[in-house]
């Protein structure tokens, strides 16, 4: 008889999970909190429009393909490259950058302030490019049962890449482009990894190279949120039920293995194996009460930030703004340096601005437009208060209203917005952090909440807080590390 898996949680790493174990004939099944599929990948469907909530592109696409052919199935969705990949927009000038991955183009764009721009983003590439191809297929796409078999591949990288491991992503771009604009333009990737490049280690330089040379961005033709409706109906079709609603609280257990997990309604749930996609570190902490995981060692664990995220539906077009737009200010490294625990910065908010219906004209009424903001903000742990939400948002969008010089306060007909009180209660994420645990030097490879449980042998994890780390590509290679643990329990 096939082994049968439960998953807990049906976020990206969660469905990907099941979709690889149900093709190699593990019986699978899958329970979610929520009310849908997703997690943080998420849609919100209201007063005509459609909004991605989370992720609004994603990079290495050759992963997805990679999964793809793993399951012997065809993508179940169409994603189509950006160029731009986005734009980045300066209060105190008029001028927007198009980021283009044709250096040329791009240099063009820094002509005036930085002549030598493509001879420094060419060796700047050339570097960041070496850093991924000696590093992504050793380190990151890798399982490591041991600090020693950690530290053994690492030493197998090639050492030229040592200075970076003392320096921030800050420090790496500074030394390689004069201007201020290319600096804070190139060093912007970091802020998608949760933290800024003032506190980003200058390994994840290598996000420069993914981003401009090796694969570029993606948008998913309909919305983010097909990725998640496509994977949906390929788990049908190998009829793994998802039950919703339904949220892990407790558990039992007979000697070192997992025996039930117990639900919000006290229903127990059993399996052979069980996966959680659930935060690695938080399952630990809540769920098995893990001593290690206790709610202080939590705080005291790095966390990425939190996300003021709002969505709004308007009744104009915008022809002046582009799908993926940054919006910065004027006091960049002032920002970086309070963004993560002074509330005050949120006085000269930075934002970022998706116009999802640009290129899927179906997630908007006619003439109308929807639109997805992201504010980077403190998590819970810094800011647990957020009774002036409206008051943060009614700033963002009156300075976007008086950049893109048409206020679209009056246009608004629909508006959602999400705290990190909304991100810790709907997704379980501690203190709210976007992006889960952080990517420090301690908190990466074998020093990341493992993927395999410490006590139940026939636990596992999968997603953003255990390894490789947050985004969309790494839920999918998470997968794929955790779905090869499983196989190999399964077959001893
Ligand atoms: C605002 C925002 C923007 C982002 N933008 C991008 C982007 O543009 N590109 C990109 O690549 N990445 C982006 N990311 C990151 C990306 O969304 C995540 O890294 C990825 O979706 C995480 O997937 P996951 O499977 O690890 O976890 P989740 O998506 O968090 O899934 C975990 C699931 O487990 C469920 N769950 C939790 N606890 C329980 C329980 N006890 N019982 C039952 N179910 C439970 C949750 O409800 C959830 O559905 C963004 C994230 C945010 C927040």
């Amino acid at each position: 008889m096939n082994k049968t898996v439960l998953v807990v949680g049906a976020g990206l790493g969660g469905l990907a999970s099941a979709l690889r174990l149900a093709k190699r004939g593990f019986r699978v099944e899958v329970i979610e909190k929520n009310s849908q599929a997703g997690g943080r990948m998420n849609q919100i469907k209201k007063d005509g429009f459609t909004f991605d909530t989370g992720p609004s592109f994603f990079s290495m696409s050759y992963e997805f393909q990679e999964f793809a052919k793993d399951c012997n199935i065809d993508l179940p969705f169409n994603y189509f490259e950006l160029d731009p990949l986005y734009t980045v927009n300066f209060s105190n000038s008029p001028k927007i950058f198009y980021l283009h991955k044709d250096i040329k183009k791009l240099a063009e764009q820094f002509r005036d302030i930085e002549p030598e721009f493509e001879a420094n983003m060419t060796r700047y590439l050339r570097n960041s490019g070496k850093l991924f191809h000696d590093t992504v297929d050793l380190v990151i796409k890798n399982n490591f049962n041991s600090w020693f078999s950690y530290f053994t591949t690492l030493m197998r990288v090639n050492p030229i890449h040592i200075p970076v491991l003392f320096k921030s992503f800050w420090q790496e771009v500074r030394q390689n482009f004069s201007s201020t604009a290319a600096r804070q333009i190139v060093s912007l990737v970091a802020f998608f990894l949760g933290r800024t490049p003032f506190d980003t280690m200058a390994i994840y330089t290598l996000l420069s190279y993914t981003e401009f040379k090796h694969d570029g961005y993606y948008n998913v033709e309909g919305g983010m949120y097909k990725i998640i409706e496509g994977l949906v109906a390929e788990l049908k079709k190998e009829d793994v039920k998802i039950t919703y609603n339904t949220e892990i609280e407790g558990y039992t257990q007979n000697n070192n293995k997992l025996d039930h997990l117990i639900d919000n309604e006290g229903k127990k749930w059993t399996a052979d194996i069980v996966l959680i996609n659930s935060d690695a570190a938080v399952f630990r902490s809540k769920i098995f009460k893990r001593k290690a995981y206790s709610e202080k060692k939590l705080d005291k664990m790095n966390w990425t930030m939190g996300y003021l995220t709002f969505y709004l539906g308007i009744k104009c077009k915008l022809h002046q703004v582009n799908h993926h737009n940054y919006y910065l200010g004027t006091n960049f490294e002032e920002y970086s340096n309070n963004v993560i625990q002074n509330p005050d910065t949120l006085q000269k908010p930075y934002y970022y601005v998706n116009v999802l219906s640009k290129n899927n004209p179906d997630c908007a009424p006619e003439a109308c437009e929807s639109l997805f903001f992201v504010c980077p903000v403190p998590n819970l742990q810094y800011k647990s208060n957020w009774d002036d939400k409206d008051s943060i948002v009614n700033s963002i969008i009156a300075d976007f209203s008086n950049r893109i010089k048409k206020d679209i306060k009056p246009e608004i007909i629909s508006k959602t917005i999400y705290t990190p009180l909304d991100w810790q209660s709907q997704y379980n994420l501690h203190r709210g952090s976007g992006l889960g645990l952080s990517h420090t030097m301690s908190q990466i490879g074998a020093f990341r909440p493992a993927n395999f449980d410490e006590e139940f042998k026939n636990v596992f994890y999968v997603g953003a807080s255990t390894i490789p780390g947050a985004g969309l590509p790494m839920a999918i290679i998470s997968s794929k590390l955790a779905c090869e643990r499983i196989e190999k329990f399964s077959n001893s």
